[in-house]
C-alpha cells in the first residue's frame, strides 16, 4: 500500500510564533472541555475559526452531551478518538460517531442537531474543529458524511509516522474530504520517539499543531503536550518538519485564509451583523433548520 506514496521534502521548515494554552470551558448541556482555538485566534488562524478538545473518562463531564442547537455559515469537524456519540440533525442526518471515526457537517444555511453520549461509563476523548466558509457557500444547502476509522485514509511513512488523512493531502494521499476554497490539511500524526515528519505547506496558508499525546520540537522549539503551536507565515519556509524526541501524537491543521470579515455569534458565523439578526430571526422563527 505504501508504494503508492509520493516522498515529500521540506527545505526550511517553519518557526513557531507563538505556543497557546487552551482554556477550561463548558459547552452544550455541560460538557467540559478545553477550548485551544478560541474567539481572538479566528483572524490569525482564517480559515478555521475554533478547535475543542474534550477527554475525560469521568461520565459527569460528559454525559449531558449538546442538545439541539442550531449552526449556520461553516463547517464542523469532529474526530472522536475514543468514545461514542449519536449525532442527529434537521436535514434528516443520523450517525454514530466512535473510536477513531470522523463527521463532517456542512451546516450552511442552518441546521440544528444534537450530539449525545452513547456511553455511560469509560473514556470519551476527542477534537471539534470549526471551518469557515467563504461568503458564497454559507448559505449552500446542508452537507453530512460519517466516516468511520477504517473510512478515513491512512498510511505509514517508511519512518514509521502513522498519518490519518481527514482533509486535504499528505504524501500523495488525498484525504477523506477537500475543500477548493479554504483547502484544509488536517492530519493526526502518531510519531515514535526519534522520528520526524514533513509536511509541504503553501507559505500563504495558515497552520498550526496540536499536541495531545507526548511533546514534540518544531525549529528546535519543545511544544508540550496539550499546547497548540501556531507556525509562522515567511515565504522562506517551504513546510513544517516535526520532530519527536519520544512517542507523540499530534495534529497538523493548515488552511488557505479567506480573507473575508467574520462575525460570530455562538452557533453562526456570518461575514456581516445583519446576517447574524437573520440567522437569529430565521431560528427563532423556526425557519433556520428548513430546507
Ligand atoms: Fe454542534
Amino acid at each position: 500500500m505504501n508504494t503508492r506514496l509520493v516522498q515529500q521534502t521540506v527545505s526550511q521548515t517553519r518557526s513557531i510564533e507563538r505556543l497557546v494554552e487552551g482554556r477550561a470551558t463548558s459547552d452544550g448541556a455541560g460538557v467540559k472541555l478545553t477550548r485551544v482555538l478560541t474567539q481572538n485566534l479566528q483572524q490569525r488562524l482564517d480559515p478555521f475559526l475554533m478547535l475543542d478538545a474534550f477527554g475525560s473518562d469521568q461520565p459527569d463531564d460528559y454525559i449531558a452531551g449538546f442538545p439541539d442547537h442550531p449552526h449556520r455559515g461553516f463547517e464542523t469537524v469532529t474526530y472522536m478518538i475514543a468514545g461514542r456519540m449519536l449525532h442527529k440533525d434537521s436535514a434528516g442526518h443520523e450517525g454514530l460517531l466512535e473510536n477513531g471515526g470522523v463527521q463532517w457537517m456542512t451546516a450552511g444555511k442552518g441546521v440544528i442537531h444534537s450530539e449525545i453520549p452513547q456511553q455511560e461509563k469509560g473514556v470519551m476523548e476527542g477534537f471539534q474543529l470549526w471551518l469557515n466558509l467563504p461568503k458564497r457557500d454559507k448559505m449552500n444547502t446542508p452537507w453530512y458524511r460519517d466516516f468511520k476509522a477504517d473510512d478515513l485514509p491512512k498510511f505509514t511513512t517508511p519512518e514509521g509516522v502513522a498519518v490519518t488523512v481527514i482533509a486535504g493531502a499528505s504524501h500523495g494521499i488525498s484525504g477523506a474530504v477537500t475543500r477548493d476554497t479554504t483547502q484544509p490539511n488536517y492530519l493526526d500524526l502518531h510519531l515514535s520517539a526519534g522520528s520526524h515528519f514533513a509536511q509541504p505547506l503553501p507559505a500563504s496558508h495558515n497552520a498550526f499543531v496540536y499536541v495531545y499525546r507526548g511533546q514534540v520540537s518544531i525549529a528546535g522549539e519543545t511544544v508540550p503536550v496539550q499546547r497548540m503551536a501556531i507556525l509562522a507565515n515567511g515565504a522562506q519556509a517551504d513546510g513544517v518538519v516535526i520532530e519527536a524526541s519520544e512517542d507523540a501524537k499530534v495534529l497538523l491543521i493548515s488552511g488557505q485564509p479567506l480573507k473575508e470579515p467574520i462575525v460570530q455569534y455562538g452557533p453562526f458565523v456570518m461575514n456581516s451583523q445583519d446576517e447574524i439578526y437573520q440567522a437569529l430571526s430565521d431560528f427563532r422563527d423556526g425557519r433556520l433548520g428548513e430546507l
